[in-house]
């Protein structure tokens, strides 16, 4: 069995240990970082149905970060997915109105970035100590909501790092921003650019290019290092889940070994599906990856049209995890679909950031055909979220809404019955308003943001989530908001 190495996305023969890609999280090119080759499950599908989440999280990132021994593996991963998750089975799949909801929303801040975050800082730790890394680590992050909570409950605290967390002030939502600006821990610091995603994001980017910068920090003491999807540390946790859902479908004998199932991605920044699809690579019996939009379906024209074209309105939706227009972690397939091709993936990246567009070749096309991608409109979400609750009592959050309702397109085009996850990315308590107005918004508009907490819980017959719990009274402890000019001063000021 081959160490698998990461090379990046945009120069050949830049080639890291998984470690080290999780320490840099972003190539000093302005690549992602790679797995130079995809290796097969080493257990039968029937061995890991009788594993509990945390030994199939084993057997799946002990291929993929080769570097990690079994011990230093093993506690990141029991560190992680403890009692902080509400439930044992840590990514439970409910069956409702025929499809299989992979619950991905149990952790810490009740949406699917915990799976991620809550072992990321494990690994980031391990990965300094296995590089004999003395500077203190600044987690730099850009959140359209939900990964600035989780990435901030998951860094709190912990030693040898500082979390710092740019999310657009008013691109979130209400339960969101509360979440994050209520955040305790010595090391954090939270704040509101006066821009959308893309911007906060974009700058981001530009802080981690900035050599001055990084020279400045390191004399100091600091160096940076990404929570964002675009991390190895990241991807390769997501993966472990969709073999988990497999292997309980297996379990509960819903499916045989070795039939195939369909994925459903409510999709943004593209890093949720990606897992998917080396899932598939590393012998998931995958049929089709299917990746939802909102509005901003910047990525259903892509696979409809070979064009990736990110000139278009900026839409602010009730799903604003999915609010994005610049998919980062589509740089990865991109770049798999070129033939592993730094070259041709680096001109196209180019392009994009220049005229916000590019467009590949028909033999890059053919390499989409695990694909399908389509969209759902606000309306679309909402009725999907009414349906599903009464036709089968299930309440749903708007991102797994938008997932739900594309998988009933992709159904009725095509007719196709094969069983299918659907990753269900957010607790419906998360989006409370929005999931209210859609079952019956006449009678939920006019109550406050708790009150609506508990009509829901009510409604859903599920408990009120601890995550929201501790917020109804948690006071405020970042009020800083930024232009997206002041972003590096803010950096500095906090590292002073
Ligand atoms: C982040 C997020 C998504 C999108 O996931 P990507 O990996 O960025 O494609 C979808 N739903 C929710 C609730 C999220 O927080």
């Amino acid at each position: 069995m081959s160490a698998v190495l990461y090379n990046s996305t945009r120069t050949k023969g830049i080639q890291v240990k998984a470690s080290e890609a999780i320490l840099k999280g972003l190539s000093e090119d302005g690549g992602l970082f790679v797995p130079d080759h995809i290796p097969a499950l080493d257990k039968s599908l029937s061995e890991l149905a009788k594993m509990n989440y945390r030994e199939v999280a084993y057997e799946v990132m002990k291929l993929m970060l080769s570097d990690f021994t079994e011990d230093e593996l093993k506690a990141c991963i029991n560190n992680a997915y403890d009692e902080k998750f509400d439930t044992e089975a840590i990514a439970p799949l409910t069956e409702a109105c025929g499809a299989y909801y992979l619950e991905l929303f149990h952790g810490k801040t009740i949406a699917f970035k915990d799976m991620a975050l809550s072992i990321l800082p494990h690994l980031l730790i391990t990965s300094a100590r296995k590089n004999n890394v003395k500077n203190e680590i600044v987690i730099l992050t850009a959140t359209s909501g939900d990964t600035g909570k989780a990435a901030l409950a998951g860094f709190a605290d912990v030693k040898g790092t500082r979390i710092m967390v740019f999310y657009p002030k008013n691109g979130v939502s209400p339960i969101q921003e509360k979440q994050m600006v209520t955040q305790t821990g010595d090391n954090t610091r939270v704040i509101g650019i006066h821009g959308n995603f893309d911007d906060a994001q974009t700058g981001v980017k530009k802080l981690f290019s900035d050599k001055e910068l990084e020279k400045e920090l390191d004399k100091k003491g600091f160096q940076f290092s990404s929570a964002n999807s675009i991390n190895v540390g990241r991807l390769v946790p997501q993966i472990c889940y969709y073999v988990y859902a497999y292997v309980t479908l297996l379990r509960e004998e819903k499916i045989k070994d070795g039939d195939k199932i369909n994925v459903v991605v409510p999709t943004g920044n593209f890093g949720n599906i990606l897992a998917a699809y080396y899932a598939k690579q590393m012998g998931l019996p995958i049929n089709k990856l299917i990746c939802a939009s909102n509005e901003n379906k910047v990525l259903f024209d892509f696979f409809e049209s070979g064009v990736y074209d990110r000139n278009r309105e900026f839409k602010l939706t009730s799903s604003p995890s999915m609010d994005i227009l610049i998919s980062s972690n589509l740089e990865r397939l991109i770049y798999h679909i070129a033939g592993d091709d730094a070259d041709k993936n680096k001109a196209l990246m180019e392009a994009l950031s220049g005229s916000g567009r590019y467009e590949i070749t028909e033999d890059m096309r053919k390499g989409l055909s695990d694909f399908y991608g389509n969209y759902a409109d606000e309306e679309e979400t909402a009725a999907e979220i009414k349906r599903l609750y009464e036709a089968c009592g299930y309440v749903i959050d708007t991102h797994t809404a938008v997932a739900s309702a594309v998988y009933g397109k992709y159904v009725k085009e095509t007719g196709d019955k094969t069983p299918a996850v659907i990753a269900s990315t957010a607790s419906p308590f998360k989006f409370t308003r929005s999931v209210m107005n859609a079952i019956d918004k006449a009678r939920y508009d006019r109550l406050s943001d708790f009150e609506l907490v508990d009509e829901l819980s009510k409604l859903a017959n599920v408990e009120v989530p601890a995550a929201i719990e501790e917020i109804r009274t948690a006071p405020v402890r970042h009020d800083i908001q930024c232009e997206i000019s002041e972003m590096k001063d803010k950096v500095t000021e906090f590292l002073r």
